[in-house]
């Protein structure tokens, strides 16, 4: 067991919830120490200031695991980020990977910085800053960044131009989520809310419900939330609940999500629309719903107020916004937890289909794409599925999909020879 040292070098909080799942997993699949120690110990941490404007910004790129592929992951800017967020955020993209069959390791970037009143200048000089410390680590075969968190496809193309520019040629495959012009995939703008919407329809397949009497909230109103909660009404769920960074609204009766878009886009925030009661982030969390669709940020389900989340499932949109604390007293109650490193994928799939196009110079036709999006969607719902029941159902779904990742990316790194 390797909990107090891998915690202890690392310092964090984030991480050592993975530590505790690594050593669960352990137990199930008899996994030896060095089997663990090498799925807990990133690859590669490279961390850097980024001086703008006599401001120094903390910065990290992080490869976790390589053994299936590059590395593979977005870069975020937040005020929050930390080494311990980029590397638990690492961490799960190897998992979420290997989970998708896709031919990549783990990666994550970050930059500790503020965007949300940064003037465009600002955000070009930190993003062109961020590629010319990591250039050199990075690349189509290397580690491929793409957004996430407060970054899109604007900074996606200075960070490809200011690449190009330092390795003097065409390499549009060293980043994703690029722009359409620049050879980006007309499909990335949707895709993770559309593969989170296909795990949900496969959620209701597989328990039975009826989808005309669930009451749905949704955490989150950004690319992944304002996307999918578009998605499940047209599809005629019934949202009753949304909230974004400033807080929620409500009404039993259900909402109009085009009207709350319009709202926010006018007014800034969901908050503003007038047919609704305005609640909190935290009274939206617990709610009397029947699924919780979670698509801001991490730690948003903990210990203290796991006991009183009333939905019955839980889809995670977003990244790590479970504990491992609320996790257990969450599967103790019965409620379903749908863990991120499935229901998010479909946005590194995308990606995956526009560095395909990058590296080989085809063009694929979206609907064939979409089609295949949705086959790996599809079949990763159903190993994980199948992995529950091979237990008995005695373990959730996160660890059942964590089974699944990692029996392929230590064969990988055994064939390799990393594992003797
Ligand atoms: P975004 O920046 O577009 O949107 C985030 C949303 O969350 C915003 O509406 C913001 O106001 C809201 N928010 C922030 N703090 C909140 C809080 N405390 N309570 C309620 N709402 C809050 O980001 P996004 O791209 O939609 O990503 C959301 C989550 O999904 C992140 O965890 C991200 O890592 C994850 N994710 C996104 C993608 C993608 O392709 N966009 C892919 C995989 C995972």
């Amino acid at each position: 067991m390797l909990k107090s040292k891998i915690s202890n070098e690392m310092k964090n909080k984030i991480f050592s919830n993975i530590v505790k799942r690594l050593n669960e997993i352990q137990k199930i699949e008899h996994l030896t120490d060095k089997e663990i120690q090498l799925l807990s110990t990133p690859k590669r941490i490279n961390s850097t200031q980024l001086k703008v404007n006599d401001k120094n910004f903390p910065a990290w790129r992080i490869v976790f695991n390589n053994s299936l592929g590059p590395g593979k992951g977005g870069i975020r800017f937040h005020p929050d980020v930390s080494e311990d967020e980029v590397t638990s955020l690492a961490f799960w993209m190897m998992i979420k990977d290997s989970l998708a069959g896709l031919p990549y390791g783990g990666a994550k970037g970050g930059v500790k910085f503020n965007p949300k009143n940064a003037s465009p200048q600002i955000l070009e000089t930190v993003s062109r800053k961020y590629i010319d410390a990591f250039y050199e680590f990075l690349g189509q075969d290397k580690d491929i960044p793409a957004p996430d968190v407060y970054t899109n496809s604007q900074i996606m193309a200075w960070m490809l131009d200011e690449y190009e520019q330092k390795i003097g040629r065409h390499e549009p495959g060293m980043i994703t989520g690029k722009p359409l012009e620049l050879q980006g995939c007309a499909l990335r703008a949707d895709a993770t809310a559309k593969g989170g919407f296909i795990i949900l329809k496969e959620m209701i397949k597989e328990f039975g419900l009826n989808k005309r009497n669930l009451r749905i909230a949704v955490q989150g109103f950004g690319n992944a939330g304002l996307n999918l909660s578009k998605m499940i009404e047209e599809d005629g769920f019934n949202i009753v609940a949304v909230s974004d960074s400033k807080g929620g609204i409500y009404n039993k009766a259900g909402l109009d999500i085009d009207q709350i878009i319009k709202t926010k886009n006018r007014l800034g925030s969901v908050i503003n629309y007038s047919n609704g009661e305005k609640i909190s982030n935290r009274a939206l969390l617990e709610l009397p719903v029947d699924i919780l669709i979670l698509a801001a940020l991490e730690n948003q389900i903990t210990k203290d107020n796991a006991n009183n989340i009333k939905a019955k499932y839980i889809e995670e949109i977003a990244n790590g916004p479970t504990t491992y604390q609320a996790d257990k007293i969450l599967f103790a109650k019965d409620i379903m937890v749908i863990p991120d490193v499935l229901a998010n994928a479909g946005g590194v799939i995308v990606s995956y289909f526009e560095w395909t196009q990058n590296k080989t110079g085809n063009i694929l036709d979206d609907k064939y794409l979409e089609g295949l999006s949705q086959k790996k969607m599809i079949s990763s719902w159903e190993r994980v599925v199948a992995a529950h029941k091979e237990h008995g159902n005695k373990i959730d779904l996160r660890a059942a999909a964590y089974l699944v990742a990692i029996r392929k990316i230590l064969v990988a790194e055994r064939l390799r020879g990393h594992l003797k």
